[in-house]
């Protein structure tokens, strides 16, 4: 085989075909091998690698035929078109997830200093879109794990983000009472026993980002047991969550004095956000 892009990307799409996006997949890795955007595949089709570039897309095809996410082979993904670095002590963000940060960005006034909290905030994906978004914002974003810590940091400096700090803390300990005018979080909400957690590119993703105790709602207890005590009077929270959890997490909500409760759905019609007020 004649190592041009078009005939490497044919090849490695074949390998690829049991995965859900194999196309994307060659072309995300070849870009990445060649430094240059997937533009840059569609105008020189006929191009030809060297053997070294050749030799390191091919083996990263390899890994991915075993199934390590692609993302963790380029350490990269992007979130709300942001370049994230990421690795496998984070969960790779998902584009879902920026239906949280259209939520907040829609609610919250958009030119007060407001104090905003991300916790479990991994590489730092929703932190850092919002702070883009919104300079007059502070954001802290919270990690239990150091290692998403030094990540998240990294990821706001390489993207000059300044509004926002890193803390590494577990959320009931980092935030002192009535401090927050609002709390955003995609904590872990998967449930031991779910058979999704064997299969495709979570396999490879941290289980602490993922699990919450046997029923997937272990993290949203904690979390809204602190809420009420952090959020300042009319403070808004925003959670996402699995698409079966909507009426329990809403029951949460309630449960801890919080109202103007509202579900929202994702670009695929289901139900992945909910968010309320805390009573002024
Ligand atoms: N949406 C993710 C998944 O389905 C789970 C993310 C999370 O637990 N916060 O794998």
């Amino acid at each position: 085989m004649q190592h041009t892009i078009e005939n490497l990307l044919n090849h490695a799409t074949t390998q690829l075909a049991q995965h859900d996006q194999p196309r994307l997949d060659a072309e995300v890795l070849l870009s990445y091998v060649l430094g240059k955007p997937r533009s840059h595949l569609h105008a020189w089709p006929e191009k030809e690698l060297d053997a070294t570039q050749a030799a390191d897309f091919l083996a990263l095809v390899e890994q991915r035929v075993t199934g390590h996410p692609v993302a963790h082979l380029t350490g990269r993904r992007e979130f709300w078109s942001l370049e994230l670095d990421v690795s496998d002590v984070t969960l790779i963000p998902r584009p879902e997830t920026e239906l949280l940060v259209e939520q907040a960005l829609a609610l919250l006034p958009a030119h007060e200093a407001l104090q905003v909290a991300d916790l479990g905030t991994g590489s730092g994906a929703i932190a850092i879109a919002l702070a883009h978004e919104r300079r007059r914002w502070q954001l802290l974003a919270i990690d239990r794990s150091i290692n998403c810590t030094r990540i998240a940091r990294g990821n706001a400096q390489r993207l000059d983000v300044t509004n926002l700090n890193c803390i590494n803390a577990n959320w009931s300990t980092a935030l002192a009472d009535n401090s927050l005018h609002a709390i955003v979080s995609n904590p872990p909400y998967v449930a031991m026993s779910d058979p999704h957690l064997r299969r495709g590119d979570v396999r490879f993703e941290p289980l602490i980002a993922l699990v919450a105790g046997t029923d997937g709602l272990e993290a949203f207890r904690s979390l809204l047991g602190e809420a009420p005590r952090v959020l300042k009077n009319g403070g808004r929270i925003f959670l996402e969550h699995g698409m079966e959890q909507a009426e329990d997490v809403r029951n949460l909500l309630k449960k801890h004095g919080f109202t103007d409760i509202e579900t929202c759905r994702d670009l695929a019609g289901l139900e992945r956000v909910s968010q309320a007020r805390k009573p002024a």
